[in-house]
């Protein structure tokens, strides 16, 4: 079975949590066995974050027809589809800012892969983000080496093992006992571009005391009660979503905290539906936790009613 497949009905249909492969944890401690999956493979190939693409598809390589590690490459096991096919990141450092054009990045690809793709694409991508931020020891300060086929690095001097960092974020839907929800702006945000509330746990949180602080802190709401609707991988660069509807006890009192967040807004479905008609407001993109909120939110309609322009953060 699958490992992070999730069987279990969630309220959220997240586009990004999708996966078909096992991530096959007991190979990866194996070399012999990675070169001989790398030979039947099939491999992504990611340069800088930019994915080689086939028109709307990924571009799988051969592993047979490449060299698994050189100077400029790394490869990193992601896990085995269901009939035991291999696959890999190739992963290319770069510089560059001006790609050739068959390389995408996940944010522009993400709403037209397969469920196999993204799972792999969302791994890949995740883990070559940190796997470049973690060349040196946080505890000496020496090289670290890539090993476990990528699920850790070793330092070279000290020997201390470092392992994938994820950074976990709550996002929330606030809602009134009317069933309005309240979206915010942030000041850094395009303009007109409005979405859930969303901040990083904290060390010693929890998941719930991120809600009640979050919530506080930005619109200063109260929350009476909240409901957990499911998470999401978010590798830009290395978070994890953990999604929430939230409803707090004083709607009428509530305003943007003119740090973070500069506007607030109730919407109903009439009023958000206008406003996103109208392009007054600018929904974020359908691979994100915050659209798949507001949309669940909104109902059966909501791809054929909320069909205005959507916007990334930056
Ligand atoms: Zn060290």
């Amino acid at each position: 079975m699958s490992s992070d497949s999730p069987q279990i009905a969630l309220p959220l249909l997240l586009p990004l949590s999708r996966s078909e492969l096992d991530r096959a944890a007991h190979l990866r401690g194996d070399d012999s066995a990675l070169n001989e999956m790398w030979q039947r493979g099939k491999i992504i190939e990611l340069l800088g974050d930019r994915f080689r693409c086939s028109g709307n598809s990924l571009e799988f390589l051969s592993g047979s027809s490449l060299s698994s590690t050189n100077e400029e490459a790394e490869r990193y096991f992601l896990g085995l589809d269901k009939s035991g096919t291999p696959y890999f990141v190739l992963h290319k450092s770069t510089e560059i800012t001006e790609f050739p054009k068959e390389y995408e990045s996940l944010r522009t690809i993400g709403k037209s892969l397969n469920s196999l793709e993204i799972g792999a694409a969302v791994h890949a991508l995740a883990i070559a983000q940190w796997h470049d931020a973690h060349r040196r020891c946080a505890k000496c300060g020496a090289k670290t080496r890539s090993t476990m086929g990528g699920a850790v690095r070793k330092c070279e001097v000290c020997e201390s093992d470092h392992h994938p960092r994820t950074d976990p974020a709550v996002i929330v839907l606030v809602k009134d006992k009317a069933d309005r929800i309240l979206l915010g702006r942030q000041k850094v945000w395009p303009a007109k571009r409005f979405s859930t509330f969303a901040g990083f746990v904290e060390p010693g949180e929890s998941f719930e005391s991120t809600v009640l602080r979050e919530v506080s802190e930005e619109c200063g709401g109260t929350v009476e009660n909240m409901r957990y609707l499911g998470s999401q991988p978010w590798p830009f660069p290395a978070s994890l979503m953990i999604a929430f509807e939230a409803t707090i006890s004083n709607p009428d009192s509530v305003k943007a905290d003119g740090q973070e967040i500069e506007e607030i807004i109730w919407l109903n479905r009439n009023d958000l539906k206008s406003k996103v008609a109208s392009e007054e407001l600018l929904l974020p993109p359908r691979i994100s936790v915050a659209r798949a909120m507001i949309e669940a939110w909104y109902g059966a309609d909501a791809r054929k009613d909320l069909v205005g322009s959507e916007t990334w953060r930056n």
